[in-house]
């Protein structure tokens, strides 16, 4: 599957499965990373600051995740929300007011069948890609906007990881022969629609497929790879952790700044001490403390040479370049 001719959520996980085809990474390695970046998601969400780019690493995860167990994500998504509520069996979803029972007199034997009609008329005549569902999610349950303007994402991000461990439950009883498929299809189609709906709030004007096509435009993010991804076990981007090579790079950028003000005394030292200290323990507290000197002290050096001091210019921009990488800390703020 080409990256340019998705136009579909089956198309996005056959693309996922081409660049990352089912090899020697097992069920549990794949979710280990699908736990993880659904886990820095969550952690952004419930700091008001997502990014796109932590959106798709959690979609393209989980259908990684569905490539293992042969989950179509499309068809479980259509199956289960057919721009109805399965419970309540109505749009929009009344469950609040009839405990997740019917809102129509409708036995419980026909709501597999009125489900199914449903699912069938999408297929037939609507779009399957990402944002169309988002799209259908927030006209189903308008409610998640009401409670993300109220309380804001913490309903979501909660069942978000609610959602997930379900996703193992149902997984690991389907393994081990306890569970059906389907069962496990009904929990990955619960899981994308509460990540499609955080994505619809986060992103109101922002299109899902699009952003995904985007972020592979240029192949694997890791080793670049356009046909198949040639990345070794374990071989990722550190997103959240101290990275000792970003440490470095901005000792790099603080040292030459120093010598271009031309200013080595003590403090600037001192600092140097701190972030090599920082890049050869990774451990936060020291890298947290050792970024915050390095910036107050840019801070004074910019100063000096806001008296005079020469190659302002240069000065500035390594100064600028200094205050970007300590941004880009995700450690930071
Ligand atoms: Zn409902
Ligand atoms: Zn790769």
């Amino acid at each position: 599957m080409k990256i340019s001719d998705i136009a579909s959520i089956s198309d996005a996980q056959k693309f996922i499965l081409d660049l990352y085809p089912n090899d020697n990474r097992d069920f549990s390695y794949v979710f280990g990373y699908a736990t993880r970046h659904l886990g820095y998601l969550c952690k952004s969400l419930c700091k008001n600051s997502p990014s796109v780019e932590e959106f798709i690493r959690s979609i393209s995860w989980l259908l990684a995740l569905a490539n293992k167990l042969e989950v179509d994500v499309e068809v479980s998504l259509i199956k289960r929300h057919p721009d109805i509520c399965p419970y309540c069996v109505v749009a929009p979803c009344k469950c609040r007011w009839t405990g997740k029972k019917p809102a129509i007199g409708i036995k419980a034997y026909k709501i597999p069948e009125e489900l199914f009609y449903r699912a069938e008329q999408i297929k037939r005549e609507k779009k399957a890609d990402f944002q169309s569902h988002c799209e259908r999610l927030a006209i189903i349950y308008p409610g998640n906007a009401y409670k993300w303007d109220a309380i804001g994402p913490w309903q979501l991000t909660s069942k978000m990881q609610e959602e997930l461990a379900e996703v193992h439950e149902a997984a690991t009883r389907y393994l081990s022969g306890r569970k059906s498929i389907d069962a496990v299809a009904e929990e990955f189609a619960d899981l994308f629609a509460w990540l499609l709906s955080a994505w619809g709030l986060s992103f109101p004007e922002g299109n899902v497929d699009d952003s995904f096509i985007e972020y592979y435009l240029a192949g694997c993010p890791v080793c670049g790879n356009n046909e198949n991804c040639e990345c070794e076990l374990f071989a990722d981007l550190s997103t959240q952790l101290v990275d000792s090579d970003k440490i470095k790079e901005l000792e790099k950028l603080f040292l030459a700044l120093s010598s271009e003000v031309g200013f080595d005394g003590d403090e600037v030292s001192e600092v140097l001490q701190s972030l090599e200290a920082a890049s050869k323990s990774q451990s936060e507290p020291v890298a947290r403390a050792a970024v915050d000197q390095a910036k107050a002290k840019t801070e004074e050096l910019e100063k000096l040479v806001e008296r005079g001091a020469k190659n302002a210019k240069n000065a500035t921009t390594i100064a600028q370049a200094i205050y970007k990488a300590i941004e880009n800390f995700p450690f930071v703020g």
